[in-house]
């Protein structure tokens, strides 16, 4: 729930511009917990907008000046470990949700492709690779 400069925590309902901070001190909540709780996905922001442009304003400008200089193999372990980039079941429900969606064309029983070989062959020739590619994994 973010509009322009302010984000509302969903506990209390104080807008404010970052909530990490008060979801720890306040609620006693990480914001691991507090995602989960209210079934926001792992890399939901708890910042709003206007504060992370404001940050990344900041941080350019310290790459700019090299008072910062960016270390990309620990900042995706950071990411990694603090579980951004991983699919909650929420994320997967919701993929799940949409791949049912997608309309499949699948010619019945007996049928003949267009370029006339036997359906039914194709897709148990198409089983057959699948299967050994699984089995290929370990
Ligand atoms: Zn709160």
């Amino acid at each position: 729930m973010s509009d322009g400069g302010l984000i509302a925590c969903l506990e209390c309902g104080r807008r404010l511009s970052q909530l990490a901070s008060h979801i720890s001190r306040v609620h006693g909540m990480t914001g691991q917990e507090y995602r989960q709780r209210h079934g926001l996905p792992a890399g939901y922001s708890l910042a709003s907008a206007a504060y992370r442009a404001t940050q990344a304003g900041i941080t350019a400008r310290r790459i700019a000046d090299g008072s910062l200089r960016p270390d990309p193999l620990a900042a995706s372990e950071a990411a990694r470990s603090a579980g951004r980039g991983q699919r909650t079941a929420e994320d997967l429900a919701r993929q799940a949700e949409i791949a049912r969606a997608i309309p499949r064309a699948q010619l019945p029983p007996g049928a003949k492709r267009a370029d006339g070989r036997d359906a039914d062959r194709a897709r148990e020739a198409q089983r057959r690779r699948r299967a050994a590619l699984r089995e290929r994994r370990p």
